[in-house]
């Protein structure tokens, strides 16, 4: 689904992340990384351990700098426009499938020369002897980005606080148990065997030395220290996503839960069991039963109408096994400031989506049959720690709240920004405390040996909604220029340009695949990587009760479309979710939640 980037109140944002780095930077480090219920806080007074001083990460000898060595420009001359310039779509289309028959025959060239190697093990790589790559992140971009990048070529080592890659789209279902958390993540090392990796989060990157400053929580028994070390690159990605976005609004960040991590997921799904418990408990007037088991969801959006629509599936399927005298006291509100939900749907279907969201339920006997409630131009003005208080003074008592509102900068996005100064800062206007990339995904005002993409990121010329098919897209198309051997300092020997003023070149000596002749062909350039491009797959939304919306675009300027709801809409739903699973362990695991769920009702035991 697509999710657009939500920087309306940017002051704010930035002001409210200048207060929280410090807190956002342990709750990262701790949060991501110690997610065992016994994890011990971190004490105030922290040992720094110098670089110098760490037990060293497995971090490679000094290996020869990249083919061309690039002086770091203060400032790129900007890159012909011809050179930038989209293919047209039926060509567009032509390249891709150029991309697969090209992949196709690499498979079948791979296979047939192991077959004539007598089964021989390739030799061992070695190491300081590649550019080493650094990739921040285990999302969806370096995901895509490990799984496709050939590592025989670089030296790849990837650093994030979460040693798993998490599929999004089906946190919301994990949230009330339709699914459970491992079958949602597989291990980062799973993606590519041939690559380092450190737990730990990246604090700065310096372009200059072309270093990255990590913190790595480290804890025994009751006591926690923040190691700190440096690891360098010849070439830094950074795919680090998105901060949750609270948009200054005072009570958020204590009183409610996001939905991002793997750990909000197992947060909400104990407080939910927990709610009905505390319902349950002797003594409690009926006021207080209808507040403790009022579910208030902020932001209706796709990530909230999934969640809300998802908890609403485990109210009327587990709720009368479990509860049935507490149902009638049950309501989710989901609260939304602008007039409609789902933003990037059309309007046909997110009529469709409110009617499936407000439907009657038959299971709340004695209660007009409502249970989802949807409170449109309805702004958040605070959140106390059981009740919400709207912009126009409505008082919302709640048990449980649930912000989905929008994605916000991450720390160590700002910094960057902020570092690279020049033409990330008059980027600013458009990208919205994200880093400016060129179309090749090379983050503006660098000498070409520091990229970014996915929600971290922002395509300054022609932008793209933060969402995980673009975070892969991108990711994909860039691990194929490396594994191409572009050269991403655009510099072309002889012709005496450094840094970004140039598309990447390829190598004089490689021959072109179909696919780039494809491209060639249809952009008139040759010898130059083409820009990224989206390939826009469509977008999905389940709504509930199984259905879902599904839109999928014939066309880019977004005329001709396909759009399903109800039961068509949720065939196509969990077809594509069970297909973009990274792994076939995760298919078969989200299959067999699915199909226990149904057969045995979710899983309501807080462990
Ligand atoms: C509940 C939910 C549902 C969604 N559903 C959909 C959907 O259906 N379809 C869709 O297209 N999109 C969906 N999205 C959006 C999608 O998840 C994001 O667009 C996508 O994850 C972006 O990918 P990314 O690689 O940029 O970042 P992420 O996937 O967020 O990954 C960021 C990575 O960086 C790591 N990291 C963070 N800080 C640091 C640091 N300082 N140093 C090192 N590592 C760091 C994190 O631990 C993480 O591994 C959904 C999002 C959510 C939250």
């Amino acid at each position: 689904m697509t999710y657009s980037y939500n920087y309306d109140e940017q002051d704010e944002i930035e002001h409210e992340n200048e207060d929280d780095q410090k807190e956002e930077k342990v709750k990262e480090i701790g949060g991501e990384q110690n997610e065992t219920p016994s994890t011990p806080s971190i004490p105030s007074t922290t040992t720094i351990t110098p670089a110098s001083s760490t037990p060293s990460p497995p971090i490679s000898s000094p290996s020869p700098p990249p083919p061309t060595p690039p002086t770091t420009p203060s400032s790129n001359p900007p890159i012909p426009p011809s050179l930038q310039k989209e293919r047209p779509y039926p060509l567009f289309l032509l390249e891709k499938a150029a991309d697969v028959l090209d992949e196709a025959s690499q498979s079948f060239t791979t296979f047939v020369s192991t077959l004539s190697s007598e089964n021989a093990l390739p030799p061992p790589l070695q190491t300081g002897t590649r550019p080493k790559v650094v990739v921040l992140g285990t999302g969806w971009g370096a995901a895509s980005y490990l799984k496709t990048l050939s590592t025989t070529s670089y030296e790849v080592t990837v650093i994030s606080p979460r040693n798993f890659f998490l599929f999004t789209p089906m946190l919301a279902g994990a949230a009330v148990g339709t699914v459970e958390y491992r079958s949602i993540t597989e291990a980062v090392r799973k993606l590519n065997s041939n690559m380092n990796f450190l737990e730990a989060t990246a604090t700065s990157v310096d372009t200059e030395s072309k270093t990255i400053e990590c913190e790595s929580v480290v804890c025994e028994g009751n006591s926690c220290t923040i190691d700190s070390f440096t690891v360098p690159y010849d070439y830094a990605i950074v795919t680090i996503g998105a901060a949750t976005n609270t948009f200054g609004i005072p009570g958020v960040r204590e009183n409610c839960n996001f939905l991002k991590q793997i750990s909000d997921a197992r947060r909400i799904r104990t407080s939910i069991v927990n709610c009905f418990e505390r319902a349950n408990l002797p003594g409690l007037t009926e006021t207080q039963k209808r507040a403790t088991l009022t579910f208030a969801v902020i932001g209706a959006g796709p990530t909230g109408v999934e969640f809300a629509s998802e908890l609403r599936d485990f109210v009327e399927q587990d709720g009368p096994v479990f509860y049935p005298h507490l149902l009638p006291y049950v309501r989710i509100k989901v609260i939304e400031a602008s007039s409609t939900i789902l933003a990037p749907f059309d309007k046909s279907l997110q009529e469709s989506a409110i009617a499936s969201l407000t439907r009657k339920t038959t299971v709340l006997e004695g209660s007009g049959g409502d249970i989802t409630e949807l409170l449109l131009d309805s702004g958040v003005a605070e959140v106390k720690s059981n009740v919400i208080l709207l912009n126009d003074g409505r008082e919302i008592p709640y048990g449980l709240s649930v912000w989905a509102a929008g994605n916000g900068p991450m720390p160590l996005t700002l910094s960057l920004i902020d570092a690279i100064g020049g033409e990330q800062k008059d980027a600013q206007p458009v990208a919205r405390g994200r880093l400016a990339v060129d179309g090749w995904c090379r983050v503006k005002g660098t000498d070409g040996t520091l990229m970014a993409f996915g929600d971290c990121s922002c395509q300054v010329e022609n932008q793209l909604p933060a969402t995980a098919q673009v975070a892969s897209q991108q990711g994909e198309y860039l691990a194929k220029l490396f594994s191409r051997g572009y050269d991403f300092t655009g510099g072309l020997p002889g012709v005496g340009v450094v840094g970004c003023s140039l598309p990447p070149p390829l190598s004089p000596s490689t021959t072109s695949s179909l696919a780039e002749k494809v491209a060639g062909f249809a952009t008139g350039n040759t010898g130059y990587a083409v820009p990224f491009q989206f390939l826009n797959l469509g977008i999905l939304a389940y709504t509930g009760a199984g259905s879902a919306l599904a839109q999928v675009q014939l066309t880019p300027d977004s005329k001709r479309k396909i759009k399903g709801t109800g039961q068509v809409g949720f065939g196509i739903w969990r077809s594509v979710y069970l297909s973009k699973q990274v792994s076939g362990r995760n298919r078969l695991l989200v299959l067999v939640d699915w199909v226990k769920a149904k057969s045995f009702g979710r899983d309501i035991t807080r462990l």
